[in-house]
């Protein structure tokens, strides 16, 4: 991309849960970035999560954000563009770059997979068979494949500098889960591009995300945007802020009274505190 056009970046939530700190600060990093240099900060719904997904919750990340003082162009959410996903899902199965995967998450753990830089990493048990067709099946990027098929990658970080393409971190990924015609992966890096986002901004935790979307940009001959992972907002136990991990939801700040602006402020010091 043209680094001195103006950025268009987004921040993506899921309905699966309020959002929390680490949301706010992850919202406010894409929006202050856009507007201080001119650009775009989009909203985007990602509402593909199956009965995870609880619709009702987009409305309260509006007020939240709005809470926080952001404004915002809102592109429209995922559950509206399933088709899109499905056909390029079709377009590489068609050049044999995935398989077929019928393994439950037990399975998985028995055949002794292991830890990558998001959960485990799959041990490959169905690459090399054919499928039984009375399971439902997820569909898995061969990542030997695909790293054939685009030749070396490279993409960049504006924290940590110039990467490799190494799809190690994360093995075979799921593209297209049992149980939707897409996974977070292949959605997220299809949204990307259909909504021009040039600086894709998210937390150091996608990190190594990042390597695979990039694999699927070359291989479906999307755009290259260029990447901002932000560091994370630790608790005090040193643990990241996760919302499972019980941090407060910014919804109940904000139903309790507590002013936004001036939370945005103080995340945004710690931003500063942070390095970024
Ligand atoms: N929907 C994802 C999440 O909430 C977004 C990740 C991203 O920004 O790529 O974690
Ligand atoms: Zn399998």
């Amino acid at each position: 991309m043209d680094r001195a056009a103006p950025p268009v970046t987004r921040f993506a939530p899921s309905p699966n849960g309020r959002l929390h700190l680490g949301h706010a600060l992850s919202a406010i990093v894409a929006h202050d970035i856009a507007k201080a240099r001119g650009g775009r900060f989009l909203l985007r719904i990602e509402d593909i999560d199956g009965p995870r997904s609880r619709p009702e919750l987009a409305d309260e990340f509006r007020r939240d954000l709005a809470w926080l003082g952001l404004e915002w162009e809102e592109v429209p959410a995922q559950s509206t563009r399933l088709a899109r996903y499905a056909a390029a899902a079709e377009a590489l199965r068609q050049r044999g770059l995935l398989y077929p995967c019928t393994c439950t998450r037990s399975e998985i753990e028995a055949a002794g997979a292991l830890p990558g830089a998001d959960g485990l990493i799959y041990p490959g048990t169905c690459k090399h068979r054919a499928p039984d067709p009375a399971r439902p099946a997820a569909w898995r990027l061969d990542s030997d494949k695909a790293v054939t098929a685009t030749g070396p990658l490279v993409w960049e970080d504006a924290l940590a500098g110039p990467q490799r393409v190494d799809l190690s971190g994360l093995g075979d990924v799921v593209l297209v889960r049992k149980d939707l015609p897409a996974s977070y992966h292949l959605a997220v890096t299809l949204d990307d591009a259909a909504d021009g986002v040039t600086l894709v901004t998210r937390g150091a935790d996608l990190f190594a995300a990042s390597h695979v979307h990039r694999t699927l940009q070359a291989l479906l001959g999307l755009p290259v945007p260029r990447w901002h992972h932000h560091p994370l907002l630790l608790g005090d136990d040193g643990e990241k802020l996760a919302k499972r991990r019980g941090s407060p939801a910014l919804a109940e700040r904000r139903e309790r009274g507590e002013d936004g602006g001036v939370l945005a402020q103080q995340l945004r010091m710690q931003l500063l505190a942070l390095g970024t």
